[in-house]
């Protein structure tokens, strides 16, 4: 338990699983007062009932502008204030360059990049009014190279990391910054197509699932271990705290190496030197 969001209140969507309910923890244990935004109302709950009277939950469908709206204001009206927007849901898109239909084009822009560019667009005013925040993106290093994702997903990612640097440079001057994490290899249920899909298997199932995905992704970084929701959840404690004042405008890789380049393929069988 530290204090290096004491007095911080933060609003996390897609914060009911997987690097966002890492983060809801991180925040809190580190003195911060939390919304979680999300779909799943009974792990909404549940996480409430167990973080106590400094988290609260609200349904929110970030496709949904009105929603990221209302989940915006219900921190404030909570909480007191506004410090940090943690924009961090996501998930699967469908279609390939040849193949996308009208349907798949607006469901990977509005899950992915219009629930950033709203969420940006409602929690400014807040942070204009107060003089400060912090606006924390969830990119992708599918937004950077190879192509890992899918092809709507990586160029809805490019779109998150370009909106953080614009966005960056215009309300600076307000004293709010905004940054996005392009996380690498993390093992959650976004590999078993989402968290809603995660839940309806059989838990010792899902769990043989999780140790095969850890096994496999550890493959494509230099470090040879995936990444945890915790290493992701590390960088936006960085971002929201008063040590990341100063950064802006700036894509935070945290990959293990991954995007240096080589060890890019979830095929490489090879495993460590150590143990070949
Ligand atoms: P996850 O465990 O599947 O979590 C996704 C979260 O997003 C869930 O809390 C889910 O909430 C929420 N969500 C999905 N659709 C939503 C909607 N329409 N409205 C509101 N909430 C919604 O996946 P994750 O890996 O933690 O993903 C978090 C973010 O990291 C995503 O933006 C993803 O693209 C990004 N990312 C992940 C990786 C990786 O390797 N895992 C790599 C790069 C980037 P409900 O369950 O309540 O619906």
């Amino acid at each position: 338990m530290g204090n290096r969001l004491a007095g911080k209140t933060a609003l996390i969507t897609g914060g009911t699983s997987g690097i966002g309910e890492a983060t809801v923890k991180l925040f809190i244990a580190e003195g911060a007062k939390v919304m979680i935004a999300g779909r799943n109302a009974d792990k909404g709950q549940a996480l409430v009932d167990e973080l106590g009277a400094n988290a609260a939950f609200i349904a929110t469908d970030v496709m949904r502008e009105a929603d990221i709206k209302r989940a915006i204001e219900a921190t404030v009206e909570k909480f007191g204030r506004l410090d940090c927007l943690f924009s961090n849901a996501g998930g699967v898109t469908q279609g390939d360059a040849d193949t996308m239909t009208a349907d798949d084009y607006h469901h990977a822009m509005d899950l992915l990049l219009g629930s950033v560019l709203f969420g940006i667009r409602h929690a400014a005013p807040i942070m204009k009014a107060q003089g400060r925040g912090a606006i924390i993106n969830n990119s992708s290093v599918a937004a950077l190279r190879g192509h890992m994702g899918g092809y709507l997903y990586s160029i809805a990612k490019a779109g998150v990391r370009r909106a953080t640097e614009l966005a960056g440079m215009e309300l600076g001057q307000y004293g709010i910054t905004v940054n996005c994490i392009s996380p690498g290899a993390i093992a959650t249920p976004i590999f078993f197509g989402g968290s809603q899909t995660a839940l309806s298997l059989d838990p010792a199932h899902a769990e043989a699932k999780m140790r095969k995905l850890t096994q496999n992704l550890s493959k494509a970084t230099p470090l040879f271990r995936s990444g945890t929701p915790h290493d992701i959840a590390t960088a936006a404690l960085f971002l929201a705290s008063d040590e990341g004042a100063y950064i802006n405008s700036h894509d935070l890789v945290v990959d293990g190496g991954m995007t240096a380049g080589g060890r890019t393929s979830f095929e490489d069988q090879r495993g460590p030197a150590a143990s070949r």
